[in-house]
């Protein structure tokens, strides 16, 4: 059912073949910068494994895993300076409804100024 591309450019960047502004890195999770930021902060949080999507992620993750991705999310903002601060959106994206581009789950994470209406009206 979710079928992972290991050539998807978070795999890439994974394995080092792609460079990254590393935020933060841990046994199980890497959190660099968007390359495109949207957001004065921008920061994608990926956990290691090859999970495509938040409920993949959420369904067959270790614990483990799934505490690390967490605290990993965290530390960003904490160093990030959104909280304690004026605050932040967390946002993933899945699928084709969910106009996610790269196949790895990531969750985005977005401050630096107020961030606007949560989606737009269809
Ligand atoms: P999605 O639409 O899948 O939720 O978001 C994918 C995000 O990955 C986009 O915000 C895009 O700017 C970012 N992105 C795509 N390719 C790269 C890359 O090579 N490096 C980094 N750091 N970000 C990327």
């Amino acid at each position: 059912m979710h079928s992972y591309d290991p050539q998807n450019i978070f795999a890439r960047i994974l394995r080092g073949e792609i460079p990254n502004k590393t935020v933060l890195e841990t046994e199980h999770s890497l959190a660099f910068h968007d390359i495109n930021p949207a957001a004065p902060v921008h920061v994608l949080v990926i956990p290691k494994g090859a999970y495509v999507t938040f409920d993949h992620f959420a369904a067959e993750a270790s614990a483990e895993e799934i505490v690390d991705f967490h605290r990993t999310c965290a530390q960003v903002c904490q160093m990030t300076g959104v909280m304690p601060g004026k605050g932040y959106r967390a946002i993933t994206n899945a699928a084709e409804h969910g106009m996610q581009e790269v196949p790895h789950y990531h969750l985005h994470i977005l401050g630096g100024r107020p961030m606007g209406r949560l989606v737009d009206p269809a």
